[in-house]
């Protein structure tokens, strides 16, 4: 097959450089005449020595741009099957709405008197929120699922402190399954934190958390459903437990995508829980931004929340940095979170409406088990034996002894079409493939994906070994050398010391 070009280019995919390679000091997309009358009043500080910013024509800006875009795989292209991620369509009327100008041209410092719209906007997602959960407060401003983690952990060590038992109760237990923010967040607000050892059921038990228990243990950290899949069924015993040994349960809510509508959490007997509005209530995420982790907080909680507080007074909401009869253990930012993100997820929450949040995770969880059903026959999967909730979890033990690893797989699915399914997560299952569709996708791309995956398989069968150790073979770059980049990250581009990537050895 041929692979190299004599331009770089690749059908009709341009190459494209660093635009400080393009760039030139001297080009511009404007020709303006000097300013008059502003003399330089720099004095002596004037640069000297020019700035060696790249100037671009506005067609040349326009093409670097759009050529970079290109090489970018995205939601709006097609099936994106990370799991643990929620990478789900957002729909366009969310967009519309978040761009309306009394939302979208707000300052944060502006008179509480011009933007009641928009806190009457907070206030309703808040009541979403606490209905759909079962919960009586909201902290809306955490601005990702770790933030809210924090959010959560913090309001958990002042009401600790509140009964003399901050300095006594300084234990997490977290089982070893967990998304790695949640022992980091544990460990960040001060606690020490303690492993559940996994089982081979992939599922917390009941016998496991009450041999930890102890009057040093703070709170418990579950994923539910947790990030194998499932839904964790002694989550109620776990959590009396818990709460009678006088300690606080946190609950990841990253999963809530496949429960909402379904399971109230506040009847789960949960203490806070953080709500990645950016994986289950749409509103886009990845690379790195911006995600809103609003964290609902029990009875016992709610007084510790941070400011600010929303309070209707006389028919005009305040912006409170104190309430009566609260002890708000500081605020998560600035100002007030990300309203952007707020007005996307009430868009969505109000157009499918509650019958419509439910069938959310209907959906969500029918996809993951129609992939799981498909799959099951032509790869390994740990727990297969039982229905998944909203993702799909398989590992490479079946494709390992013929030579095909889970980043192999991962690296081919690039070259059929397809960003990978989460690889090598959670630890507790040695090379695991982590699927999860969300219920935007179509039948038809399920069926599309899963045929894939298949015929992978089965070139893994034939003994094609090469096939999968050469992919990617059609993307931009080829393998990368992962480790080197980590350890050797070279974070500042010079001009003249251009080196190619570093490519994995073969
Ligand atoms: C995504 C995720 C998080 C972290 O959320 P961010 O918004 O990325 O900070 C935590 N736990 C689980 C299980 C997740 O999937």
């Amino acid at each position: 097959m041929i692979t190299e070009t004599t331009s770089g280019n690749r059908g009709l995919l341009q190459a494209e450089p660093l635009i400080f390679e393009t760039g030139h000091a001297t080009s511009m997309g404007v020709d303006l005449p000097a300013p008059k009358g502003t003399a330089n009043k720099l004095g002596g500080l004037t640069r000297k020595a020019p700035l060696d910013l790249p100037g671009l024509s506005e067609p040349e800006t326009m093409r670097h741009f759009v050529r970079l875009s290109q090489k970018n795989y995205a939601i709006d292209l097609g099936l994106f099957p990370l799991g643990s991620c929620t990478m789900k369509h957002n729909p366009r009327l969310n967009e519309r709405a978040a761009r309306f100008e009394g939302f979208a041209d707000l300052h944060p410092l502006q008179p509480v008197s011009t933007v009641q719209g928009a806190l009457e906007l907070m206030d309703e997602l808040a009541h979403w929120l606490c209905t759909l959960t079962g919960m009586p407060a909201v902290a809306l401003s955490p601005k990702a699922g770790a933030h809210g983690e924090m959010c959560g952990m913090l309001a958990i060590k002042a009401a600790l402190a509140a009964r003399g038992e901050g300095e006594t109760r300084k234990r997490v237990l977290v089982p070893s399954s967990a998304h790695g923010t949640n022992p980091a967040t544990a460990a960040a607000a001060g606690f020490t934190v303690d492993e559940i050892p996994a089982r081979d059921d992939g599922r917390v038990h009941l016998d496991d958390v009450k041999a930890k228990l102890g009057p040093d243990v703070a709170a418990i950290m579950i994923t539910n459903p947790n990030t194998c899949g499932l839904f964790e069924p002694e989550i109620k015993n776990i959590a009396d437990a818990i709460h009678a040994a006088g300690a606080y349960f946190y609950c990841d809510g990253a999963n809530y995508n496949a429960i909402v509508g379904k399971v109230r959490p506040g009847d789960l007997g949960v203490d806070a829980m953080h709500i990645n509005l950016h994986k289950t209530f749409s509103t886009p995420h990845g690379g790195g931004g911006p995600g809103a982790g609003p964290t609902v907080l029990s009875a016992a909680l709610a007084p510790f929340a941070p400011v600010p507080h929303i309070v209707l007074k006389g028919g005009k909401r305040e912006l409170r940095e104190h309430s009566e009869g609260t002890q708000a253990f500081g605020r998560m930012c600035a100002f007030h979170g990300q309203m952007g993100m707020f007005t996307r997820a009430l868009t969505y929450m109000l157009s499918h409406g509650s019958d419509g949040l439910r069938q959310v995770a209907e959906d969500a969880v029918l996809n993951a088990n129609y992939l799981l059903a498909r799959l099951k026959p032509h790869f390994a999967a740990p727990f297969g034996d039982r229905p998944c909730m909203h993702e799909v979890l398989l590992d490479d033990s079946s494709i390992k002894p013929k030579g095909v690893e889970t980043i192999d797989m991962a690296k081919a699915l690039l070259d059929e079409g397809y960003h990978p399914f989460t690889t090598y997560f959670p630890l507790v299952v040695h090379g695991a493939m982590l699927i999860e569709p969300t219920e935007t996708v179509p039948k038809r791309e399920l069926v599309r994906f899963a045929d894939v995956m298949i015929a992978l398989a089965e070139r893994v069968n034939a003994g094609d070994v090469q096939f999968f150790k050469q992919a990617p073979k059609l993307t931009p770059m080829r393998r990368l050398d992962d480790t080197r980049a980590a350890r050797q990250p070279k974070l500042r581009w010079r001009r003249g010391s251009n080196e190619a990537p570093a490519q994995a050895a073969e």
